[in-house]
């Protein structure tokens, strides 16, 4: 069955599309098909997966608003081998067309209904907002990953964040579930950091990953090469612990998939 994760946190900066761009391709490299959705107006997964943004024939946006399927929009990330359904500046707009439009924050559910079948992970990387494109990132979900960092406001951020998460299960999307809490930019030697990560570990128990993403050049400079870190340096921390994320990923998967038969 496809999995379909949004990587969401209102926070802006947290590494939602550093982890978005590199776990496409590394769960590419494990011969998963995947397709990482860009809901950002920003563009920086479509940058980051080495598409012109600028160039681009059909978007996000073009879907969200009807006027194209999926289908017609996605390109192939050759520098990470999975698609991409890329956005650009224009998807601002889609915010103000959406609200007169019906259904405005099932879009994107409604669009991915015909292309799932195609893809075993759909990754969604939503904006540094909780706003419509987010809430359509939700609602096509059926869980949530969240990249924080560990300082002091982090643990402030997330209880709003697990509120929205509990108000879209109760008026949208049921099934909405938090998939995990990722450790990003992790700096062991900072004694905040543990700290802060040792009360994310008593709060959320099992939900926070065992995969710890640590503070690497690597995985900055990447971006600017348009490729993901895989590509950039195969061996650098920053690749091997997306690497591990996705292997902890498959590994949640099989073994609920055990659980259930
Ligand atoms: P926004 O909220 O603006 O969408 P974001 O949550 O998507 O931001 P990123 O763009 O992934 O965050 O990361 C913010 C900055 O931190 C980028 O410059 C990125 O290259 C850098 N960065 C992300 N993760 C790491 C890391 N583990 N080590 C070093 N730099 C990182
Ligand atoms: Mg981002």
């Amino acid at each position: 069955m496809t999995k379909i994760l949004a990587i969401t946190n209102q926070k802006g900066g947290v590494g939602k599309t550093t982890t978005t761009v590199n776990l496409a391709a590394s769960l590419a490299a494990a011969k998963q098909r995947v397709l990482l959705i860009d809901l950002d107006p920003q563009g920086n997964a479509t940058m980051g997966s080495g598409i012109d943004k600028a160039g681009l024939a059909a978007t996000v946006y073009d879907v969200l608003l009807g006027q194209k399927v999926i289908r017609e929009a996605r390109v192939t990330a050759d520098a990470g081998k999975y698609d991409v359904l890329p956005a650009n500046r224009e998807l601002a707009g889609a915010e103000i067309e959406l609200v007169d439009i019906e259904h405005r924050e099932t879009r994107l559910k409604k669009a991915l209904e015909v292309v799932h079948s195609d893809y075993d992970y759909v990754l969604i990387d939503c904006p540094p907002a909780l706003n419509l494109l987010t809430l359509n990132g939700l609602c096509a979900a059926q869980s949530v990953m969240i990249p924080m960092q560990c300082e002091y406001y982090a643990l402030e951020g997330l209880s709003d964040l697990v509120n929205t998460i509990r108000k879209v299960r109760t008026h949208l999307n049921p099934e909405l579930e938090i998939e995990g809490l990722l450790r990003t930019m992790f700096d062991p030697r900072n004694t905040l950091a543990q700290q802060v990560s040792e009360q994310l570990q008593q709060h959320f128990g099992e939900k926070v990953y065992r995969t710890v993403i640590p503070r690497n050049v690597r995985l900055a400079e990447a971006p600017s090469y348009g490729i993901p870190a895989l590509y950039h340096d195969s061996q650098s921390k920053g690749t091997l612990a997306y690497l591990a994320l996705a292997g902890e990923l498959l590994n949640n998967a099989s073994r609920t998939a055990t659980e259930t038969i």
